[in-house]
């Protein structure tokens, strides 16, 4: 039996936990297809799934990440939409797709919903089997390692932006961290959006990067307390949407720079998710905190239409070998890398 080899966890911890592994190469189930993935996204998804998080459990043993690029090689029965052959990008986000929430456009809302490599077998592997819903043919302009690091920060960042926060052209937006994976899909398409940009970013080398990505102004987290920056910037007016996903360690003033009337969104919580709240400020300045994750699967094809255009860029720092995929993660934690991972099988 043809095998292959995989990234895989087994038990949470450091780096020494993310193991290669060989397993036989699946066979496609009815509707769903295998790709012979050329090229694999790392997410800050990934070092959650590799060190746990306290009051959620992972279905361990897991196939990790889930982002990937590559080619279909083999069809289940009653496959019409893709051909062996096809190059195509995994969709990260699996739902049951007859459920009202799937059939309105909000599948990451499906009871069933699954995210590729945190609730079930993901992409870091030579061959992945997927449902057919799950593969979209990879924008002309993008190579495979560029394309593999798109779909879950844009999905995310896209929803975040567009369907929660509901940004519009002429109104001022704060991007916290713009050189990470969100953050940088983020100053994409507010630009593109229309709103006037602020990003912050660590350090001027990052800063230099998030300021040729599109954003108007970019704040040195490393140097600046970006309260009283952005209160500069804005005349003391602050800004109508913040987009969140650092979490404890920038939530306070995250609020603090918000126009009456404005909106937080926040997707993650990289430096602790407990945070205090005045609830005084909430209504009397009229704000709303929203949260979100992922984004549906129809909006992802509508972005990844948008790099067909030329509109976005796939901001890549690195690809490595899989073997190396705990240089990887020491990488991505230390938010050493300027862009994102990308790991070649
Ligand atoms: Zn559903």
């Amino acid at each position: 039996m043809a095998t292959m080899r995989c990234v895989v966890v087994r038990e949470h911890g450091g780096f020494d936990r993310l193991r290669l592994e060989e397993r036989p190469v699946p066979e496609p189930q009815a509707k769903c297809v295998r790709v012979h993935v050329r090229a694999v996204g790392l997410n800050h998804l990934d070092t959650w799934v590799r060190r746990g998080v306290p009051g959620h459990t992972f279905p361990l043993p897991l196939v990790m990440s889930s982002d990937a690029a590559g080619v279909v090689d083999a069809l289940g029965t009653g496959v019409t939409s893709v051909r062996e052959g096809d190059a195509v990008l995994v969709l990260p986000g699996v739902s049951c797709g007859a459920c009202e929430a799937c059939q309105s456009g909000h599948d990451q809302l499906c009871r069933d919903y699954h995210i590729l490599g945190e609730s079930c077998d993901g992409t870091s592997a030579e061959f992945v089997c997927v449902p057919a819903a799950n593969v979209a043919p990879m924008p002309k302009r993008l190579s495979f390692e560029q394309a593999a690091s798109v779909c879950l920060a844009f999905q995310t960042a896209w929803n975040m932006l567009v369907r929660r926060a509901e940004l519009r052209a002429g109104e001022t937006v704060l991007v916290h961290a713009g050189m990470s994976g969100v953050g940088s899909a983020a100053v994409q398409i507010a630009k593109l959006l229309g709103a006037q940009v602020i990003a912050t970013a660590g350090g001027p080398e990052k800063c230099a990067k998030v300021k040729a990505l599109g954003a108007h102004h970019v704040i040195d987290s490393r140097a600046q307390d970006f309260v009283a920056a952005v209160k500069a910037l804005t005349g003391k007016a602050g800004v109508n949407v913040v987009f969140e996903h650092t979490g404890a360690s920038t939530f306070d003033g995250s609020l603090k720079v918000l126009q009456r009337g404005g909106r937080l969104v926040t997707c993650g919580a990289t430096t602790g998710g407990l945070v205090q709240l005045s609830l005084h400020a909430l209504f009397f300045k009229s704000l709303s905190i929203l949260g979100s994750t992922m984004g549906s699967k129809g909006d992802l094809r509508h972005v990844l239409r948008l790099f067909d255009q030329g509109r976005f860029e796939a901001v890549l720092a690195r690809t490595l070998p899989m073997a190396e995929v705990g240089e990887a993660h020491r990488l991505l934690e230390e938010r050493a890398a300027l862009g994102k991972l990308v790991l070649l099988p």
